[in-house]
């Protein structure tokens, strides 16, 4: 079993994630007695303790008013330690800041280029040994990329005690899809190729890349997204149910799952970009970046044969929603005249994911007292009560960090098939098709899915 940390090391705590997202989820953690080690920002220098601690208090009142009490319980574990990563030595800064701790858990919000740099001086430092590293996402920008990332990184810190970050993977809505699945036997029997005619994941967002240009052009929406949450929510909805609820069994489960996704071919890719994007600064003139992406792929496994599961993400488009949509075969409509049965909506299974979470079964109706013509009704099932919000999915990522529990990261051969899956469309050549702002993306897309893509239910119902 992991051992619990007793210090959390934060690289890049006066970074972006660390401000919107792990200050706050750190600080709710504290709020709930859920954590109560000694908290050690690190920084190349410039930043006070006092500082820090007026930062943290703002990026807590940013999402909500901070409890005096608990607060003050948080700013007391918070430490600042300043190196340079060029002289190892000064990650000593970390061990005085530090003093008894054996255990310590290194989290690496930092710039991608500088994760094996931080994770060589934590060894020269003597702070690998017995010590846990996380490393944010992306994990490599390709199959290559991350292999050697990889290498780097496990010549201090064995894949045991390594954990990479998909945030998705902290969501109450996707870990459930497990739940909805394996305890409610009327879904697990029915989510086979027997019964569904296709699946469609969407992640839509109304949303542009805004003043993250300079980022997001090096990325795209398939390295931002697709290769890391979608494949993984992918996973969670094509896996078989884990032997046990151990982490070890269900991270098994998920691994085999993405094995048996199928490469996509470079037919089954549609790429686009979003009127405007060029104009945006730090994008550069004439890019290529998709700021939308949807593919076809097959899950070969003996649930999925033969099933088109087709997979999108855009910005700019009509609603922002997560979703997937599981699409039966359609009844025979034995005693119902023949145009009422191709009129008729197949039934659809939407799984909720955001903004809020749920499951909506789709089904049709008779109209009025005339069996000949059917309306299409929607049994909408609302489990945002169940899930927490706000920062909760860092909340639960942070916790699992501290306490070594790996069921909410990715394991490295996941990544390795999650970078295979989209070997061959990562760098397409294709120019992406410009599409209109508040739509839904290229009109070409709509050649991957057999009648169409489903609008979320989240906009048909506005
Ligand atoms: P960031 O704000 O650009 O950088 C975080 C901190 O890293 C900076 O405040 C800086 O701290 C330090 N840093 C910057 N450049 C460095 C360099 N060349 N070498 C060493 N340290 C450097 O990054 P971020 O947006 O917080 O992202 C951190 C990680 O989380 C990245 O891997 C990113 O991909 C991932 N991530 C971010 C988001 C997001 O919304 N921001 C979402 C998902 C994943 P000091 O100056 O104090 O040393």
């Amino acid at each position: 079993a992991a051992t619990r940390a007793d210090a959390l090391v934060l690289f890049g705590i006066t970074g972006d994630l660390a401000k919107k997202m792990l200050l706050p989820a750190l600080y709710e953690l504290v709020r709930g007695r859920e954590l109560d080690i000694p908290i050690v920002g690190v920084t190349r220098g410039g930043w006070t303790i006092e500082r820090l601690r007026e930062h943290a208090r703002e990026a807590v009142a940013a999402h909500a008013e901070p409890d005096e009490d608990a607060f003050e319980r948080f700013a007391g574990l918070l430490r600042l330690a300043t190196v340079d990563y060029d002289r190892a030595e000064t990650f000593a800064s970390i061990a005085e800041q530090t003093p008894g701790a054996r255990f310590r858990t290194h989290y690496l919000a930092l710039p991608p280029s500088g994760y094996a740099q931080a994770a060589s001086c934590l060894a020269e430092a003597g702070l690998a040994d017995e010590a846990r590293l996380i490393v944010e996402k992306p994990f490599g920008h390709d199959l290559d990329s991350a292999r050697a990332l990889q290498a780097r990184l496990t010549e201090y810190f064995p894949e045991e005690r390594l954990r990479r970050v998909d945030h998705y993977l902290g969501k109450d809505a996707i870990e459930d899809l497990l739940t909805i699945r394996f305890a409610n036997t009327m879904l697990s029997e029915l989510l086979h190729r027997h019964h569904v005619r296709s699946v469609q994941i969407t992640m839509a967002e109304a949303f542009d890349v805004a003043d993250r240009g300079g980022f997001y052009d090096g990325t795209g929406a398939l390295r931002d997204v697709v290769q890391n949450h979608l494949l993984q929510m992918l996973a969670y909805l094509v896996m078989e149910a884990p032997r046990t609820g151990a982490a070890a069994d269900i991270l098994d489960e998920r691994a085999r799952a993405l094995r048996a996704v199928r490469t996509v071919r470079p037919e089954d890719y549609v790429r686009g970009q979003y009127d405007g994007y060029t104009d945006v600064r730090g994008v550069a003139p004439g890019s290529n970046t998709e700021t939308y992406a949807a593919l076809r792929t097959y899950v070969d496994t003996d649930r999925w044969a033969g099933v088109p599961f087709t997979v999108r993400s855009g910005k700019t488009l009509s609603a922002t929603a997560t979703e997937i949509v599981a699409e039966l075969h359609r009844a025979p409509f034995g005693y119902f005249h023949t145009a009422c049965a191709q009129e008729a909506s197949p039934n659809l299974i939407r799984f909720r994911i955001s903004p809020e979470a749920g499951v909506t079964f789709d089904l049709v109706a008779q109209h009025e007292g005339d069996a000949e013509t059917v309306e299409p009704v929607a049994a909408r099932l609302d489990f945002t009560h169940l899930t927490g919000s706000g920062t909760v999915a860092y909340e639960r990522i942070l916790a699992d960090a501290v306490s070594g529990d790996p069921r909410r990261f990715t394991r490295m051969d996941m990544v390795e098939d999650s970078w295979r899956i989209l070997a061959e469309v990562l760098d397409s050549p294709v120019k992406p098709a410009v599409y209109a702002r508040g739509g839904w993306g290229p009109a070409e897309a709509e050649r991957l899915t057999e009648g169409g893509w489903h609008r979320p239910a989240q906009e048909q119902q506005s």
